[in-house]
């Protein structure tokens, strides 16, 4: 059996060796934790990236390695009632930030659910005679004999157009949660909260074990479970390494507020593309920023506040 030295020296010489694929992956196998690189490794793992991708898809890709800006804590606010399930979100979203696009199971990845549901009403009244029917909770019954319909979102829904009567739309991502359960369990700590608060993942260290998938409660995690289908002509060039860069097979991913954007002062994908402006994100610690104005203003709720993860994704309504 080989010892770590004995590869480390195996290692060294593949990096010196004129065949850079090889270099490139032996690296790339000895890298450390993108949280603990020094500046220095953090440059040499960004310059390497940036040639195997140029190679691997035809045209100059680069890859971003901005940190978190003191002063900024991101935050999102969506408008629930003007949602009208469009799910232009979700295309944005998957053009944007490079996500697989193939036919086969598993081959297909999309970060945004907008998930559409029955209109209903909840009212105080109804709340004395128990909760209502069809809000997925039992009055009465037990597991094996429910006593109401349990409605479930759907998400893969091809309407002739939107918004289709009785519905109603709820959008839902990564939270980025201020106590993000996914990262409490996760076992090489690949996954973290970063000081602007977006919850980021270092997808080389990543070993696809799944724990935080289970442990987030808002459905938010992606594994690639097949090799990740992204044709060369649609791959985004414009990356970020703990966002839309290219993932590989065996790896988790999720929203991550457009990093390659949001850093340098632009609006992520979906907040852009939806036509009826119900998606708002800024500084969460500017008092004057939209998000800040909304949550003082508007009716705002957390989806399941009763966790305690404390998501930085608001939902309001005028
Ligand atoms: S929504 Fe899920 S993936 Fe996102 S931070 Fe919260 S627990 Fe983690
Ligand atoms: S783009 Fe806007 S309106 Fe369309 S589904 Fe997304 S949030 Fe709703």
């Amino acid at each position: 059996m080989l010892s770590m030295s004995s590869l480390m020296g195996t290692a060294a010489l593949m990096v010196q060796s004129g065949d850079a694929k090889a270099a490139v992956e032996w690296a790339e196998h000895f890298q450390k934790n993108y949280r603990l690189m020094t500046a220095e490794e953090k440059a040499e793992a960004r310059a390497r990236l940036e040639r195997r991708y140029s190679a691997e898809y035809g045209k100059q890709v680069s890859v971003d390695t901005t940190e978190a800006q003191p002063g900024v804590l991101m935050g999102y606010a969506l408008n629930i009632r003007k949602c009208i399930g469009c799910r232009r979100c979700v295309k944005a979203c998957v053009e944007e930030n490079n996500q697989s696009r193939g036919n086969k199971p598993g081959e297909r990845i999309e970060w945004i659910q907008v998930l559409r549901m029955e209109r209903g009403e909840f009212s105080k009244d109804k709340m004395n005679h128990g909760y209502p029917e069809g809000l997925g909770i039992q009055v009465g019954g037990n597991a094996y004999t429910p006593a109401g319909a349990v409605l479930e979102g759907q998400y893969h829904y091809e309407p002739e157009a939107v918004p289709e009567k009785d519905a109603t739309y709820m959008p839902i991502a990564c939270m980025h949660c201020e106590k993000p359960p996914c990262v409490k369990v996760c076992p090489v700590r690949t996954t973290y909260r970063d000081p602007d608060g977006v919850v980021v993942i270092d997808y080389n260290w990543c070993i696809g074990c799944r724990m935080c998938m289970g442990a987030c409660p808002y459905w938010a995690r992606r594994i690639n479970v097949a090799n990740p289908v992204l044709p060369k002509e649609a791959m985004n060039p414009v990356t970020h390494y703990l966002g839309n860069r290219p993932r590989m097979r065996g790896v988790v991913e999720k929203c991550h507020w457009c990093l390659q954007r949001s850093r340098h002062s632009r609006y992520p994908a979906c907040v852009e593309v939806c036509p009826v402006g119900a998606r708002k994100f800024g500084n969460l610690l500017d008092p004057e920023s939209e998000v800040s104005l909304i949550l003082a203003r508007k009716n705002v709720f957390r989806l399941k506040a009763e966790l305690n993860t404390f998501p930085k994704f608001f939902y309001f309504y005028d």
